[in-house]
């Protein structure tokens, strides 16, 4: 984690800074919250911006959640407020001070009653992953965590929700993305029970912060967890997936991967080949 000071980007400034060839004029310009001249995120270097100078390996953000702090206690009760009046646009950082935003690393599973939602604004937040009960939010169409630059992954449980047709995603912070392909942290490819609880992991090393169903049949994962990453659209974007397998029969129920990526589903590490950037 670094100090800059000048990571407080606001939309105008954004195409520059991410030297991105499409440009999203006041776009977000409501998404934001009120600007502030206080931090309301961190910055990282896990994923370098070069084919030079980029990692041979990468490590999972370690953050865990603050549940007492006032951003999360903030986010939960906005998540009851649009559950209750079934808002189909939810953006929930807007309403939140700097200080609140930059306390939320991840999505609390309260998530999945959010049904109704239609429309995701995650812009320019601290989070460093998202839960599998996104996939819950199964009436999704337009998926925007642009900006959110500590995003490197997503959970498998994203491709459930099969609407999604338009995703905002600043691709140039993922792993294995085809500009300059990053590594993927390395996954421990088989976890027994009596390594891990698979309902409190540690997300230095699993990546996720639990593994309570499998990404793939949603059923108790138990005995054993079988990780890989597999690169998949989702909406208009390519992500890095991760899958939180109960077996070695679900990891090989998997669906080919996105043309241009790794060939096969993976374990991520140094050792893995990429195809050549683009
Ligand atoms: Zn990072
Ligand atoms: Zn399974």
């Amino acid at each position: 984690m670094g100090n800059r000071t000048d990571h407080h980007r606001y939309p105008s400034q954004v195409s520059t800074a991410e030297n991105a060839p499409q440009v999203f004029p006041n776009r977000f310009a409501d998404t934001v919250g009120s600007p502030s001249g206080e931090h309301d995120r961190d910055q990282c270097q896990c994923v370098d911006y070069s084919k030079t100078t980029r990692p041979v390996t990468v490590s999972f953000h370690k953050d865990t959640q603050d549940h007492a702090a006032a951003g999360w206690q903030h986010l939960q009760a906005v998540i009851d407020e649009a559950a209750a009046d079934g808002r189909t646009e939810f953006a929930p950082f807007t309403g939140m001070s700097a200080v609140e935003r930059r306390q939320v690393i991840t999505l609390p599973s309260t998530i999945t009653k959010l049904t109704a939602v239609t429309r995701l604004v995650l812009y320019g937040t601290n989070l460093v992953r998202l839960p599998p009960e996104i996939g819950a939010m199964t009436h999704l169409e337009v998926f925007e965590p642009y900006t959110s630059h500590r995003l490197h992954w997503y959970p498998y449980e994203l491709t459930r929700c099969t609407k999604v047709k338009d995703s905002t995603v600043s691709t140039r912070v993922l792993y294995g993305n085809v500009k300059f392909r990053p590594p993927f942290p390395a996954l421990r490819p088989v976890t027994h029970a009596d390594q891990a609880d698979f309902a409190e992991l540690d997300p230095g090393v699993s990546g996720a912060s639990a593994a309570r169903t499998g990404s793939i049949c949603d059923t108790l994962v138990d005995r054993e967890l079988h990780q890989v990453w597999i690169s998949r659209r989702v909406g208009t974007d390519v992500l890095p997936l991760l899958v939180n397998a109960c077996s070695a029969n679900c990891v090989a129920a998997l669906p080919n991967p996105e043309r241009g990526y790794v060939p096969t589903p993976h374990t991520g590490g140094p050792d893995i080949a990429q195809p050549a950037g683009s």
